[in-house]
């Protein structure tokens, strides 16, 4: 089979179609048939070498795909052959024909939902849901800003949050990206690059402020989320791309929390409840990942470009 491999992190260009052995599962284990693989911007930071987490070399990159089941281990019951899934990250890497996986990994993807879709399901639905849910404690009624809504997790935060109840207020940075914010339910959009677009969220909230912020690039933002927040308000750092000066102040009068959020530190117990959330929002239609880009396996370093430039708008997915 065909997979990307990276041999020494650094630039793009790192990345590699190479044909290597087909997989076949130990027990408990599932090969997939990649039909889309998603790709995230920790991707990129693992293929630069900048992320603390560094894969044996060479490795595959990618965590989520949608395929197949191909081949399944002794022991195997959560899946059989030829039922379609969405993995949640993988023991050989996503961008690739093949996926090997523990059976824990694997997600059965409803018909309604296409591969291409089912390949930007894990990382951002399950880090937009852990956000809300396990770190903010999330309610109906509570007002939220998704501050970078047009992207993976952006997308994500607003179906979700909208579906439980929350008024979602979302941002981007182009047009395209604020009528994609609107149409995936945000009640009020806003674009992060126009000068008075936080005072406007302010008197939007009657000067009470937001109940919860999750922040896509805290390094840019933090310091006026906090100016931004009601009382026992609550900032979740999802992403972030170096360091910021901050006023604790800002939180003191307001009891308000910083709250950070890394996707890794999620226990097996909280995964299988976040994927059973999921999969139920998939089945009734809540939960509908946008696919911005599909873009030829063998042309993933246009992809890691792709995602790391302005513009967002949902996923970009890689076909094998
Ligand atoms: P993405 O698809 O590239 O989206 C990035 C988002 O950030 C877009 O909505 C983008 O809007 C927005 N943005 C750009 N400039 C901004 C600004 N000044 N203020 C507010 N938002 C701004 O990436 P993603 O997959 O959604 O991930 C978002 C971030 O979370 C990344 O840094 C990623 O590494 C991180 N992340 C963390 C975890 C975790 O476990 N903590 C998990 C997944 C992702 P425009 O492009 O329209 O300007």
């Amino acid at each position: 089979m065909k997979a990307i491999r990276v041999h020494e992190t650094g630039a793009p260009d790192a990345l590699q179609l190479e044909e290597v052995p087909d997989l076949h599962p130990d027990p408990g284990q599932v090969v997939v048939r990649v039909h889309a693989a998603g790709v995230n911007p920790v991707d990129v930071y693992i293929r630069s070498g900048i992320y603390p987490v560094k894969p044996p070399l060479p490795y595959t990159p990618g965590m989520d795909a949608a395929g197949v089941v191909e081949e399944t281990g002794e022991r195997v019951s959560r899946v059989k052959v030829g039922d379609r899934v969405y993995v949640a990250g993988t023991l050989s890497g996503a961008y690739a024909e093949q996926a090997l996986c523990d059976e824990s990994q694997v997600h059965k993807l409803p018909d309604s939902i296409t591969f291409a879709q089912g390949a930007g399901v894990n990382v951002p639905y399950a880090t937009a849901y852990r956000a809300l849910f396990y770190r903010a404690h999330a309610l109906p009624g509570e007002t939220v800003l998704v501050h970078g809504a047009s992207g993976g997790v952006g997308i994500a935060a607003v179906q979700i949050a909208r579906a439980h109840g929350l008024t979602v207020i979302g941002t981007g940075g182009t047009e395209e990206g604020l009528r994609l914010v609107r149409e995936q339910g945000a009640h009020y959009v806003f674009d992060h690059h126009q000068p008075d677009y936080l005072k406007e969220i302010m008197a939007l909230a009657g000067g009470r402020g937001v109940d919860l912020v999750l922040e896509m690039l805290a390094n840019v933002n933090l310091a006026n989320d906090l100016g931004v927040l009601a009382q026992k308000g609550r900032v979740v750092v999802i992403g972030s791309r170096g360091s910021i000066e901050i006023d604790p102040r800002a939180m003191m009068g307001r009891d308000s929390g910083i709250l950070g959020m890394s996707l890794m530190n999620a226990s097996p117990e909280e995964l299988s409840g976040i994927h059973a959330a999921l999969v139920a929002g998939l089945e009734n239609g809540t939960l509908r990942p946008v696919v911005g880009q599909e873009i030829p396996l063998q042309d993933a370093a246009r992809a890691h470009r792709a995602v790391m430039e302005p513009g967002a708008y949902g996923k970009i997915v890689l076909v094998p």
